[in-house]
């Protein structure tokens, strides 16, 4: 009787593993013909320096049109594109429509000076590859390469570190800025940082938000900025969603933000709307 329970038991599991099975091998197999058929595209975000509202910069975040899907969101295909390393066609097709978009709104709208920020998979900082690939992209679209930063997350720092700092090197060499992503949540072990040339933190959104209403939040977050200016970086603040936070962390010296408050990722079209008002 027992053994009948087991198994019938087993069964079920079997079941959902199977359809879980059928599910990711059907969306990889969609995802490996989205990248031949160019289906992911940015979306831009405005980085704001927050004394002064003005527009620094977007953060390039990837969104798959599909034809069979719709339209997707990063969290329900940059984590399989990681698993099956998809995601390194994923992040070069980004950055290349990113550096042309920029190229061209440089060449219509005279945004000579906004930077565009990509998010990059940390394992690509162990292959040695990386920075001839970026070069690639830069010759390519002709964007220049101060134009041009790449985020990653700490994940990336802590395996491998003499091919990721000379990865690094390379970049920074070329005039690519890094900036160091969702900051403070990760192996928060602070003694790699300093070893690594990286230009800004980014401190991640669960700490920001709300952070008017959360004293432990302030805490953490002067400790990054203090951190950042301590070792010549600078922060930006991820996932603003209101004045206050805005205001406050301004007031922490937090230099830059991002966020719902003063924009939702943006199609081209509406990015290109969002710096024609803000060049007024
Ligand atoms: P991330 O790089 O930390 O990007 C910030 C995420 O926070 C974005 O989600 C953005 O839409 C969201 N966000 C920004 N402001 C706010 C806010 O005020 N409130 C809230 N609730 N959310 C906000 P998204 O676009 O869904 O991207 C999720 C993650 O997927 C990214 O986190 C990044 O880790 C990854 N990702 C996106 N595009 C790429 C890519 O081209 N390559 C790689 N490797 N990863 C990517
Ligand atoms: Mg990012
Ligand atoms: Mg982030
Ligand atoms: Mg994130």
């Amino acid at each position: 009787h027992a053994k009948d329970n087991g198994r019938g038991r087993y069964e079920v599991f079997d079941d959902s593993m199977h359809q879980k099975v059928q599910n990711a091998l059907s969306l990889e197999a969609d995802i490996r013909e989205a990248i031949a058929w160019q289906e992911f595209i940015p979306y831009f975000q405005p980085i704001i320096q927050l004394s002064t509202l003005a527009l620094k910069g977007f953060e390039a975040l990837a969104r798959w049109q599909s034809t069979k899907r719709g339209f997707v969101f990063p969290n329900d295909f940059i984590p399989l594109a990681e698993d099956t390393n998809l995601i390194e066609a994923i992040d070069m097709q980004i950055i290349e429509k990113s550096c042309q978009q920029l190229k061209y709104w440089q060449n219509e709208l005279g945004c000579q000076d906004i930077y565009i920020s990509c998010n990059l998979f940390s394992k690509q900082f162990f292959s040695t590859s990386l920075p001839q690939r970026i070069e690639r992209v830069l010759i390519n679209t002709g964007l220049a390469p101060y134009n041009l930063r790449v985020e990653l997350t700490e994940r990336a720092l802590l395996e491998n570190a003499d091919i990721v700092h000379t990865n690094m090197q390379a970049l920074k060499a070329m005039g690519v800025k890094i900036l160091l992503d969702d900051f403070g949540t990760g192996y928060s072990s602070l003694g790699y940082l300093h070893r690594f040339p990286i230009d800004v933190l980014k401190i991640d959104r669960s700490f920001i938000s709300n952070v008017h209403e959360h004293d432990n939040h302030r805490a953490i977050i002067r400790t990054i900025v203090d951190l950042a200016h301590n070792l010549n970086m600078s922060t930006v603040g991820e996932g603003i969603e209101n004045l206050a936070d805005a205001q406050l962390l301004q007031q922490m010296d937090c230099k830059y933000g991002q966020g719902y408050y003063f924009s939702k990722p943006m199609s081209p079209q509406h990015a290109a709307d969002y710096i024609i008002n803000k060049l007024k």
